[in-house]
């Protein structure tokens, strides 16, 4: 069997067994439910994927980023943004978002790379829909925005335990609904300006500080197909 086909079998065993240890760990049955139903949309994806169906990676985005978004973010009321992190990380509840960022943003990246951006954000579901997916202008060197974006998240979070503000969770709930906002907002405007869907992901998003680490060693990698680069520089 080819290599690649093993791909989609590795991703769906790794969900499932976070999907087990976390449901005997909590006893809590969500999330087997959870893990369970993130891993096999993304092993099908990827299978679909690799073999070459069209819209398959679209299709996957839509169907955990929309979970994410409606029904963990708005419906359940758990902020799945940075400051989302912070603010449980700050509680000492390992749940929710902290569970999320550990899995998909911190030690997932060392098996499965950017696999997250690329099949399960909810800001990319959008952005990939745009019309220049092959970027029109070789990258631009600004890196500093993510890193600042981070510690402003970090500080704001702190800030609030600080001065100790009362209705914390609904700041969350609302800073939630805030940010989603104008990450679309700044991620489209950026992707016409710029002619380039994932310009947001390249300049902006404070996430890519948790991603790139670990991506760097990644398990899986995608790799380049020398014959088919095209030199940009
Ligand atoms: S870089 Fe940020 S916005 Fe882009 S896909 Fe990754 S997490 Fe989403």
């Amino acid at each position: 069997m080819d290599k690649k086909q093993l791909i989609p079998l590795v991703i769906w065993g790794f969900f499932l067994s976070i999907a087990f240890i976390l449901w005997r760990l909590f006893d809590n049955i969500f999330y087997l439910f959870n893990f369970a139903y993130i891993g096999t949309c993304l092993a099908l994806g990827i299978f679909l994927y690799i073999r070459k169906v069209k819209y398959a990676r679209n299709v996957v985005q839509a169907a955990i980023g929309l979970y994410m978004l409606i029904y963990l973010g708005i419906l359940s009321n758990e902020n799945m943004q940075i400051e989302g992190f912070w603010y449980f990380l700050f509680l000492g509840v390992f749940q929710a978002a902290v569970i999320h960022f550990v899995v998909a943003k911190i030690f997932g990246p060392l098996l499965f790379g950017r696999g997250f951006c690329g099949y399960a954000c909810w800001t990319a579901m959008v952005l990939d829909l745009l019309p220049y997916k092959t970027p029109q202008n070789p990258r631009k060197q600004f890196r500093y925005i993510p890193y600042i974006l981070f510690v402003i998240s970090f500080l704001f979070v702190s800030i609030l335990f600080l001065l100790r503000i009362p209705n914390i969770e609904s700041i969350m709930f609302w800073s939630f609904i805030v940010g989603n906002i104008a990450y679309y907002i700044c991620g489209i405007s950026l992707a016409y300006l710029l002619k380039d869907n994932r310009a947001f992901c390249k300049y902006i998003c404070p996430v890519t500080v948790f991603l790139r680490p670990p991506s760097r060693f990644a398990f899986i990698r995608v790799k380049n197909d020398t014959e088919r680069v095209v030199i940009c520089k």
